[in-house]
């Protein structure tokens, strides 16, 4: 892949944003003083970013064009075959960022909860639009990859509808939850804006920006 902006760290999938203008405004965002609104504002931005870079393999069809001046052949993408889909319910967060690039692009929505005991995950909320072809690009959104567990179950939901072109986008990514989805698949890009250090006990990233459900939603 020819990524500029991007540093793939490794030939695992793993593409991390290191423009400048990304990491600037990471730095915003994990301050704990900045409002829900700036806090918001970011995640748009950052991932309308983000979107830009992994778009960069569509694939791309020829149209006839007629300019002011004569009929040309143009490329487009075909925007209904890019599904975006939030993980509930910080993944909606992202999902303003990812439509100022896409405006056309379908979008699913995805909500899993875990059972304490049994630790297997419950879905509470699964919804994809109708027709999504096998060829279609599908991108989960997830601002914290954090243990990985939501992140596998939702793949591996996709998987089993035949989707195979999936790619992973979060803002923070930790490295168990790296290595958590790409243990279990090995195939998904992951893309994000910064690898952080480790997850504390409780399962929060470090240094991190906290919770980011409730930071966008001003949950606190
Ligand atoms: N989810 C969050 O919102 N923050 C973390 O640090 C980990 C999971």
């Amino acid at each position: 892949m020819n990524n500029n902006n991007i540093n793939n760290n490794n030939i695992n999938n793993i593409y991390v944003m290191d423009h400048p203008l990304v990491q600037h405004k990471i730095s915003i965002l994990r301050d704990k003083n900045t409002s829900s609104k700036e806090f918001r504002e970011l995640i748009h931005e950052i991932t309308m970013l983000m979107c830009y870079e992994s778009m960069r393999n569509l694939k791309l069809h020829e149209k006839t064009v007629e300019t002011p001046l004569q009929i040309t052949k143009s490329n487009i993408i075909s925007q209904e075959d890019i599904i975006f889909v939030p993980i509930l319910r910080a993944g909606l967060g992202m999902i303003q960022g990812a439509l100022n690039l896409i405006p056309n692009a379908r979008i699913g929505h995805i909500g899993l909860s875990r059972d304490h005991e049994t630790l297997q995950p419950i879905e509470y909320y699964f919804k994809l639009p109708p027709n999504i072809s096998s060829e279609s690009t599908i991108i989960l959104l997830d601002p914290m990859l954090a243990t990985g567990g939501t992140a596998v179950d939702s793949v591996q939901k996709l998987k089993n509808l035949n989707l195979k072109n999936i790619k992973f986008m979060c803002i923070l990514a930790s490295p168990e939850g790296i290595n958590k989805l790409h243990s279990a698949h090995s195939d998904i890009e992951i893309y994000c804006a910064a690898k952080d250090q480790k997850l504390n006990e409780h399962g929060y990233i470090l240094p991190g920006l906290g919770d980011a459900g409730d930071r966008i939603f001003g949950t606190l």
